[in-house]
Parts: structure tokens; sequence; C-alpha cells
């Protein structure tokens, strides 16, 4: 089997996928069940129908395109990432798997390759929180980790519910149907840029990922009491601010003392209210994202948020509500995936290493369901989620050769 990459066809791809956005290049910005996400999807429909797969949706727009083995009822071997982008983002997240998927399909057909098992490309719907405030939707839902009655109470921040977005989109259906049996896969691997930068920093063209950490996220409110900032004397204080200011050294000390440096927190958001320069802060509203690859470490954090907040209500007068919005457990990569991966780059001569996704991805609740492995490709100093995000060309090409090399060897 001779594979070759359609290097110039894949990298213009990439370019010509970006330009859906709305926002000007080079930034991307590409929210779920916009009219840029769905010229977009209709632009890959296009490009598989092209490459002789066979589209569908899903109820939530997952997009499965497909390649039929010779023998048909085999559980099928996936690849596939996702294509929407948060505010600002760049041109790779997503689009590399999703693209060089694609290609590594392209290039088995073009080398005369038959699958015995189907190769299917997913493009899966909304991996990004930016509408509905939860990560990897389609995944949750093809994967049963979210009830479609748990979805259908999603709403974006005009308050139109899931269901009304996605028929408007054009997504019927139920979503019940979305979740795929057990036994639909045979293994799935997803290309995707590192987003980190152990790779660029270790001159090592590709990671094969044996875990990815475990996701937690929350939302807190801290409700005190407001007044004027001349005329509330100290000691009658309860800042809503002062109080989440302690909460958040407090998610910081338990991540940076949790004895590994694989623990991470962070408070993205703190939106003050009424946000007065002469006025006490009354309420808060903080968004916490605790990581771990070891889920026991990450509840400690948790925990330790919990014991937090109730000393500093008790200390400040004040209210501090949280609710969680979700806690993965960590997800471990399938050796039937990682190990094709490795013997792909062994084949090709090309240096490897194993490493940890802290990101997380579509594969993490995938792998609920299915084998699954992650390759990562390097981008430059690390970046990602930002207009300034690259993987190199030779990067991307390498990414889609072993891709396509381990599709061959587990469709086979
Ligand atoms: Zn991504």
């Amino acid at each position: 089997m001779n594979l070759e990459i359609d290097r110039n066809r894949l990298l213009s791809e990439i370019e010509a996928l970006a330009s859906f956005s709305e926002a000007e290049p080079p930034v991307v910005t590409r929210i779920v069940f916009t009219p840029a996400d769905l010229k977009a999807r209709a632009w890959m429909k296009a490009r598989c129908e092209e490459a002789g797969l066979t589209v569908r949706y899903d109820a939530i727009g997952n997009t499965f395109a497909r390649w039929s083995g010779s023998n048909p009822s085999a559980p099928v071997v996936g690849t596939g990432s996702h294509i929407d982008a948060i505010p600002n983002a760049g041109k790779y997240d997503g689009v590399v798997g999703v693209l060089g998927g694609l290609e590594a399909i392209r290039a088995l057909q073009r080398s005369g390759f038959r699958p015995k098992h189907s190769i299917a490309l997913l493009i899966f719907t909304a991996e990004e929180p930016t509408r509905f405030g939860i990560g990897c939707l389609g995944s949750r839902l093809l994967s049963g980790t979210l009830s479609p009655d748990a979805a259908r109470k999603l709403t974006d921040k005009t308050g139109a519910t899931l269901d009304q977005i996605r028929t408007r989109a054009g997504f019927g259906g139920k979503l019940e149907a979305v979740k795929l049996p057990s036994s639909y896969y045979k293994a799935f691997a997803e290309l995707h840029i590192e987003q980190g930068p152990l790779l660029e920093c270790d001159h090592i063209p590709l990671g094969i990922v044996t875990k990815i950490a475990a996701p937690a996220s929350l939302r807190v409110l801290i409700e005190g009491s407001g007044g004027h900032a001349g005329g509330v004397l100290m000691p009658d204080r309860h800042d809503a601010l002062c109080a989440a200011s302690e909460l958040i050294l407090a998610i910081e000390s338990a991540a940076r003392t949790s004895g590994a440096i694989d623990t991470v927190a962070t408070v993205g958001i703190c939106e003050v209210f009424p946000g007065a320069v002469n006025s006490i802060p009354s309420q808060v509203r903080l968004s916490v994202d605790i990581r771990d690859t070891d889920l026991n470490r990450r509840d400690a954090v948790m925990q330790a948020l919990e014991t937090a907040a109730r000393a500093i209500s008790a200390k400040r007068q004040v209210s501090i509500h949280t609710e969680l919005l979700n806690a993965d457990a960590p997800g471990d990569c399938a050796p039937i995936v990682s190990d094709a991966l490795s013997q792909s780059c062994v084949k090709h001569g090309l240096t490897f290493r194993s490493m940890v996704s802290r990101a997380y991805h579509d594969s993490l609740f995938i792998g609920r369901i299915a084998p699954v492995a992650m390759l990562f490709i390097p981008c430059r100093n690390g970046y990602s989620h930002r207009p300034d995000e690259y993987a190199a060309p030779d990067d991307i090409v390498r990414g889609t050769l072993v891709l396509a090399e381990t599709l061959a060897a587990l469709a086979a």
C-alpha cells in the first residue's frame, strides 16, 4: 500500500474552512448552528460526497461520512473531530482532525486499499461549550453521558432551547436516537493539535495519548450585601467580591498543593454586580474549571472548594451557592488503537512519545462506548484558542499519514 497525502489540497482545505467565520481573518469564530457553522457544514458535506462517502446527520447534527467496507455490518472504524470554534480562535483546533481524517480516507482510496470494516469520518456537534455552556455536546449524547432530557433543558444566552435552535438549523428527529450502541465502533482515533508546548519543546513530531484528564466545572454564586462605598463602614460590610477573592485563592491553593503537577484549577469568569466604582459588590458569579488525570485528586480539590466556601460564608456572613455543571471521569485510551498508532509511526520511521491530554476532547466521551486513542501533532508555542494558533504543514501531513495507516490497520 502506497500512501500519499495530498499536501496542497489538505492545506488549501484548511484555509478554505477558516473562511467560514463570524470574524475577520485570521480570526476564526464559528459557534455551533450559526450561519458560519451551517455554511462550513454544507461545505464539509460537499467535500465528503466528492470523496464518495455517504453522509448522514443525527438529531443533534453530528455528521457521519462513511466509506463502506466489504463487510458493511462489521463494527465501524471511526475518526474525526469538530469544526466549531470559540470566539477569537484559530484555524486548526478540531479542523486538523476533520480535514486530516477526510484526507486520510482519500489517501487510502487512492492507494487501492479496500477496507473490510467501514471507515467513517465523524464531525461532532458543539465540542466547544460557547453556546450551550457544556462542552462536547454531540459526543456526550452519542455516548449516553448526557441524557436527552438534560439536553432538552439546555438554552443559549438568548433563552432559546436546544430543540428550537437545532430544528431551526435543520436538524430534527428525536434526541433519543442519537446514542450509539457500544457495538457500533471497532475503534476510534482522533487526530488533534496538542494545544500545549511539550511536543514542540522536545522536538518530537507526534504524541500518542494514553489518558485524557478528568474535567469538572462549577458555577458559584456569592451573595452579600451592597451599599454606598462611602456610607457603609468596614465592620458592617458583607462584600461579595472580597469573599469571592478568598474563594478563588483557596481554589488555587488546593490545586497547587494537591501533590501532583497534573492538578489544575481555574476561575475564568468573575462577574461583579452591580459593578459600579462607588458601590459595594453585592453579588458575584464565578466559573470554576478543575482538571486532573486522577479522579480522587480532582475530587479532593472540589471538596476543598466546598470546605472553603462554608468557612468563608460563615466568616463573612455571605451566602455561597455552588452548582455542579459537569464532573467527568478521566478516560483511558485503548491499547488496540494506541498500539495501531504507534506501529504506524514505527512503519513510517517517525518518532513519537506517549502523553496525557490535559484538554478534554470528544474522544473522552466516545471512549465510554468504544476503544479510542488520540494522535497529537505539535502547535507553535502550544498556542490554541487564539487567532495565532498554528500547526506546521509537515506536522499536519505526518499526522494525517499516521492516521491513514492506522485506519487501514484497524479496518483491514
Ligand atoms: Zn478541539
